[in-house]
């Protein structure tokens, strides 16, 4: 059940989401057993918390001779559950967790660093792990007694902080300052195509945040299709960009394709990168070969979901703009036909790595796409589109 976000300045959350980041580091030169080898690591592992989730970004410095792929370890003390990440690949078993280089970060000069992120769940507890290992090297001394680090003394916030990582956002929209019924300032319409009946509005009615919202009137059919595009540059957010958005539709994804989220893609030449729905199902759908994430077999179209309408919804995705890595989430429950990854899978992704090109979105357009029928009234609020996570 979604919990409204209290009404701040955009600007103050970053203020409350740095009272919740917690960071700690690591460090210590420990000679290799036997060899002689000077080898360590510092690590800083920064949380950002809230009720039931938190983002952490780890960084990683070689402290030792030079390595040509590195594995970190640690093991959680809570019940932490990693569920995402990014710039590493990151398993869980148990309370054991190994983040493994990607192909383009591997390289660690004596004193180079690597960054990456990740994204997960905890309940009861979530403390930050103190027993970092760099390719089964301690780096908290001798591995046994580990740096004295005071306990979080901040509770978890008792509501998530929707837009805590507004702060460096290209985009963080809560529609509050449009002061008329047509988008306007960082929000322009846009008929692609040809304009038709398609209309867009800035609405006083409904909202998800305080008092304003985008809403569209889309109709079926190419020339009414309507569009409100962000007047931010996408092009440089990444490599992985990631979008939160709170979505609330009146009628259900119908039989024939649909699209209310477009980004244009320049690894496409500029067609689109879409989200919508087909077969009564969310769906990602690729313009300039028309493939769709999932494939749209009834296997496929079981393993995504359908959107609810009449109530708002949290949507949230990752485009790796770096290699092949898409994922969604909606009301942070990951979507497994929305889940593309280097691995084609039968009804899932297969059709969808047939493009090898990653794509690179560059803008944000929200609103109404059909072909043939379908009709719909729906609402956008609370936009974030940066270069790390936010949840719902
Ligand atoms: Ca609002």
């Amino acid at each position: 059940m979604p919990i409204p976000s209290p009404r701040l300045p955009r600007r103050a959350w970053t203020a409350a989401g740095a009272a919740f980041a917690l960071a700690l580091s690591f460090f210590a030169a420990v000679p290799a057993s036997g060899s002689g080898t000077a080898a360590g690591c510092q690590v800083d592992y920064t949380v950002n918390e809230w009720s039931g989730g938190y983002t952490a970004q780890v960084r990683v410095t070689n402290t030792g001779p030079a390595l040509s792929g590195w594995r970190l370890t640690w093991t959680y003390g809570g019940d932490q559950q990693v569920t995402s990440a990014w710039n590493a690949t990151v398993t869980q078993t148990g309370r054991s967790v190994s983040a493994v280089n990607t192909d383009w970060n591997g390289a660690l000069a004596d004193g180079g660093t690597a960054d990456f992120g990740l994204q997960g769940t905890w309940r009861t507890a979530d403390p930050v792990p103190t027993d970092f290992a760099l390719n089964g090297v301690s780096c908290g001394g001798d591995g046994t007694s580990p740096p004295t680090t005071p306990p979080p003394t901040t509770p978890p916030p008792t509501t998530p902080p929707p837009t805590a990582e507004c702060g460096d956002a290209a985009v963080c929209e809560d529609f509050e300052d449009q002061t008329g019924p047509v988008p306007a300032g960082d929000w322009k319409f846009t008929a692609p195509d040809c304009q038709g009946t398609g209309t867009a509005a800035v609405d006083t009615q409904i909202a998800h945040s305080g008092t304003r919202s985008l809403r569209l009137d889309g109709r079926a059919g190419y020339c009414n299709h309507a569009f409100v595009a962000t007047t931010a540059d996408l092009s440089t957010v990444g490599p992985v960009l990631h979008v939160r958005m709170w979505v609330r539709h009146t009628t259900a994804l119908p039989a024939a394709h649909v699209t209310f989220v477009s980004m244009p893609d320049s690894s496409q030449g500029g067609k689109a990168l879409r989200i919508g729905g087909q077969n009564g199902a969310l769906q990602w759908n690729r313009e300039s070969d028309d493939a769709t994430l999932p494939a749209q077999s009834p296997t496929g179209v079981g393993l995504s979901r359908p959107l609810p309408t009449g109530s708002w919804q949290c949507l949230r995705f990752a485009v790796d703009t770096s290699a092949p890595g898409l994922d969604t989430w909606l009301n942070d429950e990951q979507v497994p036909g929305l889940h593309a990854d280097g691995v084609p899978t039968q009804d899932i992704d297969q059709q969808w790595l047939s493009r090898t090109t990653p794509p690179r979105p560059t803008a944000l357009r929200l609103g109404w796409e059909s072909y043939g029928t379908g009709d719909d009234t729906l609402w956008f609020d609370d936009v974030v589109v940066g270069s790390s996570p936010v949840g719902c």
